[in-house]
């Protein structure tokens, strides 16, 4: 048994959301993307909460069900501080095994003075390590994930205000941190050979601010879909393999600023500085640049630690490509949903439909798209400082 799990979700209440966000529309596009476990997201926030008691159904220790979806109880916490001098910013991944705990954690962050009813993403003024230490107290259920570890903002490891090691930022908590959100800008193979990770297991998820995106990272891990087999998963690495983004697709995979439209490879910073070239101010330093820097010496992941990848483009661009049309078109969506339902959802046309199936579904160009996106015969122009790379089928 395995199931695919997007645990790094928002609801509408987080800022920079879609108002379309909500527990029904979720669970809908989980059925089209084919996920079996999702995040309830944004726990803390009250409205939410209080939607979330009302219409997720008790499904056993931890579980919850909407609609024939599973959910388990999770959210995203921003820890703003200050620590070795520097201002540090870090997003968490938390996951508590019922609503108790959740209870128990929003009365903990009101009185750390967080704002819970504004950001379903709340702003927590304590370090990443006492957090967490906090968070166990309540119940040692929970579960803490750095999330999108290498963001330069609000990433773990990123450039701008991270760390350069796991035990740097939790202290006497990293053997309490299972595993880590490696974000739409690295994939697995760029993180094994960061020894600051070794250890911990690898996971993907969508972080998506709207429903389309839902499901363009995940996780499939081994066992039934709930908490217990998501804690083995992520505590001893019970992970079958990722889907993933192509890392160049992400928005920070290069460095560069994007105002002058400058992106470098690390060779190119290294040769020129990490200021612009155009204007001299200091450039964003991207995911690729700031992986190769903590990749330089000590141990690397073992064999057994790595767990297979698949990297995929999103169906809703490939149609758009296919159809010359942008990829908020009406016909590009009557197509993907033409596609997702013919095929058992979006996941199993990208990674397993036969090429007949996908053309009848989809049409012969779309068939071609995919089978090239496989083999890897992508054109490709990397994403820096905030802008979003692209990723099409070769010609
Ligand atoms: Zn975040
Ligand atoms: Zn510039």
């Amino acid at each position: 048994m395995a199931f695919t799990a997007d645990l790094h979700l928002h609801s509408r209440y987080a800022y920079a959301c879609s108002k379309d966000l909500t527990l029904a529309n979720m669970a809908a596009w989980a059925k089209v993307k084919g996920i079996q476990l999702l995040s309830s997201a944004d726990f803390t926030h009250p409205a939410w909460l209080a939607e979330l008691e009302e219409n997720l159904t008790p499904a056993g220790d931890g579980d919850f069900e909407f609609d024939g979806v599973r959910f388990v109880l999770g959210t995203e916490l921003s820890c703003v501080y200050k620590q070795g001098g520097r201002s540090r910013r870090v997003h968490l991944l938390v996951f508590a095994p019922g609503f108790e705990a959740v209870h128990g954690i929003r009365e903990m962050l009101t009185g750390l003075n967080s704002k819970l009813n504004g950001d379903g993403r709340p702003t927590v003024g304590a370090s990443a390590r006492d957090l967490t230490a906090r968070l166990l107290d309540i119940d040692e259920a929970c579960m803490v994930v750095p999330a999108h570890i290498w963001t330069p903002w609000y990433g773990m490891l990123g450039s701008k205000s991270g760390f350069d090691a796991l035990d740097e930022c939790f202290g006497d908590m990293t053997a309490h941190i299972p595993a880590v959100e490696t974000g739409l800008s690295s994939d697995p193979e760029m993180n094994w050979g960061v020894p600051a990770l070794a250890g911990k297991t690898i996971v993907s998820f969508s972080d998506a601010h709207s429903l389309p995106n839902m499901g363009r990272e995940l996780t499939v891990f081994q066992g039934d879909a709930g908490y217990r087999d998501l804690a083995a998963g992520l505590k001893v690495n019970q992970v079958e393999q990722t889907i993933e983004f192509f890392p160049e697709e992400g928005k920070y995979h290069l460095t560069g600023h994007r105002k002058c439209g400058i992106s470098q490879t690390p060779d190119e910073t290294g040769r020129t500085g990490t200021r612009c070239p155009q204007c001299g101010r200091p450039l964003t330093l991207g995911v690729l640049h700031r992986v190769r820097e903590l990749s330089q010496d000590g141990r690397a992941s073992n064999e057994e630690e790595r767990r297979p990848y698949t990297k995929l483009a999103p169906l809703i661009e490939l149609l758009a490509h296919t159809m010359g049309k942008g990829r908020s078109a009406k016909s590009v969506g009557l197509a993907y949903h033409r596609v997702c339902a013919e095929l058992g959802g979006e996941i199993k046309a990208l990674t397993q439909a036969g090429y007949d199936d996908l053309e009848r579904a989809g049409g012969e160009a779309l068939a071609i798209a995919v089978t090239k996106v496989r083999d890897g015969q992508v054109d490709i122009v990397p994403g820096f400082d905030g802008q979003y790379g692209t990723v099409r089928p070769a010609d």
